[in-house]
């Protein structure tokens, strides 16, 4: 199995053979061909896995044939638990689309908003965030979630673990229709398996 038999475009085939990766890992070899096929993705992946390449690179790719993003708008999120794992998740994102017209950006909590503010004026196709944050963004109007199809639920038991649940089915609630959802979490405690009953479509589950 290779990384072009998975039907990814030549500027992201380049940039995973820029990054040294000879071959898909197991969960990649599952999640980036369902992705790409539209549906929806329960994944139990620990990190070290590769799990961040399973979604980015198949959301990329469906991005590069869309329609450019707006000002304030987003055309895929990833929500991230923690402020560190956003800013590495951002730049997996910024390697993995080097050689792509897409954009994108990264806000979490704990650092002055109005830069965030500033940088949502051009819209940012893949924005990395931290679900208080992202809220805020979006009550004071900066970010619309009008134009997102994709949506990525990043290490969803820590989100748990961290009470960022509701805050979490708050943005989940607010995403336009049709749009594809990934889960990936290490466990799948009851209140994971419930978030992904409610939220997910018939989602194809991966376990590596
Ligand atoms: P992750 O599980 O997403 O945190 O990724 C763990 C590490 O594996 C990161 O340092 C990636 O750069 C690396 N990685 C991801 N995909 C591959 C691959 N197909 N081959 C080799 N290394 C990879």
């Amino acid at each position: 199995m290779s990384f072009a038999s998975l039907g990814l475009c030549t500027p992201i085939l380049e940039a995973v053979a820029n990054q040294g990766y000879e071959k898909p890992s197991p969960i990649q070899a599952q999640a980036i061909p369902a992705v790409l096929e539209g549906k929806d993705v329960m994944a139990a992946a620990q990190t070290g896995t590769g799990k961040t390449a399973g979604f980015t690179l198949p959301i990329l790719e469906r991005l590069s044939k869309g329609p450019k993003v707006r000002s304030n708008q987003v055309r895929a999120l990833v929500l991230t638990p923690t402020r560190e794992l956003a800013a590495q998740v951002g730049e997996n994102v910024a390697t993995y689309s080097k050689r792509l017209p897409l954009s994108s950006a990264v806000v979490f909590g704990g650092v002055k908003i109005n830069p965030q503010m500033m940088r949502m004026r051009q819209g940012a196709d893949v924005l990395v965030a931290t679900p208080g944050r992202l809220q805020d963004l979006i009550d004071q109007r900066a970010i619309s979630l009008k134009h997102c199809r994709f949506a990525v639920l990043d290490e969803a038991d820590q989100m748990l673990d961290l009470g960022f649940l509701p805050a979490v089915r708050k943005l989940m609630r607010q995403l336009p229709d049709p749009h594809q959802t990934i889960l990936m979490s290490a466990t799948m405690p009851d209140a994971i398996q419930k978030l992904a009953s409610d939220f997910l479509k018939d989602p194809q589950e991966i376990s590596v």
